[in-house]
């Protein structure tokens, strides 16, 4: 005789970010409330985030923060647990925490403090948080409840939250999951690729770039749809950074990308201004002023480099200009989940309620967090919008 299933109102697959926030909510209620994870412990990506400090919103949220197939899907969420609400809780928690690069709020000493935070919460509304769980099948019953079979046990639940997250980061137990159990209900998935990901280069540029390794830049990095300024970092293996992290969500493979090195200056200007008092200054002096000076010989050819400026013509000038503040790399792919921060794409927003996060063709069938086709910059938006989602679907499961 098989095992009688454990019943609860809430069956929510994920102890992660919105997974926790879900619960949270739902228990508040007064739902039964369990929550599955196939990790060993809750919230493992919470713990590595922001370089453990976790970088838990952002005090500047808006949906042009976010890539969707559907822009306009994250504002309801967004607006109805902003990021004030967060802050709040954080704040009942007194847990210390500052600002960054303006609107960035991290954690002053461990991003444990947000996950301790969320657990507490959990425990005062009797949560129950099984791990180590796989979950083998997932079934609508007649009686429109969902049954889940997993290596604990089976479980039958009138309401079922996916909450498990993108596929960045397979070490952290980043699955496939939640695409999978979407399809098998009929929603449509849009393709998946690694966001926020370091950029890997061609063989040409790689060499050039070889001895260079640690060197930062601020800078202005583009592609035709999007602009970021901030740092620029080369690595053995490419080029990141939070600039490059960036436009990698914006990147496709086979594109260039712009770096002006010198965001600030108009460099036509600075050279000819120097030409007057100081002629005899060579281009790489005056270029290691204002330019890591290991990266000239790779950005400009040796001979502009070693001239002295009152030997460069004025089309000379505007070449070097250009070929520094409009440096293009084509880059040869990115590093890939591996170490990808999010997973664009995912399940089709279009299907689900912007309200609630309720499929659009299975009653009680929830999707949160990453596993959705929400995306955010760097920068707490991606917390942000697994706190709102998860708070959302929290109000009504
Ligand atoms: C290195 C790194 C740093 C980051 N830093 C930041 C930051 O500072 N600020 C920010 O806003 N965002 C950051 N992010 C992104 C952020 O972590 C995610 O967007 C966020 O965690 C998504 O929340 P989620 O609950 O949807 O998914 P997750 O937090 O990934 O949780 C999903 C949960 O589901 C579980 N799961 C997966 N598959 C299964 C399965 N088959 N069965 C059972 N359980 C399963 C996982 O074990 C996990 O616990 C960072 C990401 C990485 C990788």
């Amino acid at each position: 005789m098989s095992p009688k299933p454990a019943n609860t109102d809430v069956l929510i697959i994920g102890a992660g970010a919105a997974g926790l926030m879900c619960a949270i909510e739902a228990g508040k209620r007064g739902r039964t409330v369990t929550v599955l994870d196939h990790a060993n412990k809750p919230g493992k990506k919470i713990l590595i985030s922001g370089g453990g400090r976790c970088n838990f919103t952002n005090t500047e949220i808006s949906a042009s923060n976010f890539i969707s197939h559907n822009p306009h899907f994250c504002k309801s969420a967004l607006s109805r647990f902003t990021q004030w609400d967060f802050m709040a809780m954080v704040n009942d928690y007194r847990i210390p925490c500052h600002e960054r690069d303006p609107g960035k709020l991290f954690c002053d000493s461990s991003a444990r403090d947000i996950l301790n935070m969320l657990l507490a919460e959990c425990k005062k509304v009797k949560v129950a948080i099984q791990l180590n769980c796989i979950i083998k099948t997932v079934e609508k019953n007649e009686n429109s409840t969902f049954a889940i079979n997993s290596s604990p046990g089976p479980f039958q639940a009138t309401s079922l939250v996916i909450a498990s997250g993108g596929l960045s980061i397979p070490k952290m137990c980043a699955s496939p999951f939640g695409y999978r159990v979407a399809e098998q209900f009929g929603h449509h998935i849009w393709p998946t690729t690694a966001g926020l990901v370091p950029l890997t280069l061609q063989p040409h540029d790689r060499e050039r770039l070889a001895e260079l390794p640690g060197i930062a830049v601020e800078c202005i990095v583009s592609n035709e749809r999007m602009q970021f300024r901030d740092n620029l970092l080369v690595t053995h293996r490419g080029l990141s950074g939070p600039a490059i992290l960036q436009i990698s969500s914006y990147w496709k493979a086979g594109e260039a990308i712009t770096i002006n090195l010198l965001p600030d200056l108009d460099l036509v200007d600075v050279i000819k201004t120097r030409l007057a008092t100081q002629p005899n200054i060579k281009l790489k002096t005056l270029l290691a002023e204002v330019l890591p000076r290991r990266l000239i010989p790779v950005v400009l050819e040796q001979e502009s480099a070693d001239k002295p400026l009152q030997e460069l013509s004025q089309a000379r000038i505007e070449a070097i200009a250009r070929q520094l503040q409009h440096w293009q790399i084509k880059p040869n792919g990115t590093e890939g989940y591996r170490t990808a921060e999010v997973t664009l794409g995912g399940v089709d927003c279009n299907e689900l309620s912007s309200k609630t996060m309720e499929s659009g063709k299975v009653a009680g069938l929830y999707f949160i967090g990453e596993v959705l086709d929400v995306t955010g910059w760097l920068g707490g938006y991606n917390f942000q919008w697994a706190w709102s989602s998860g708070w959302c679907a929290g109000q009504v499961v």
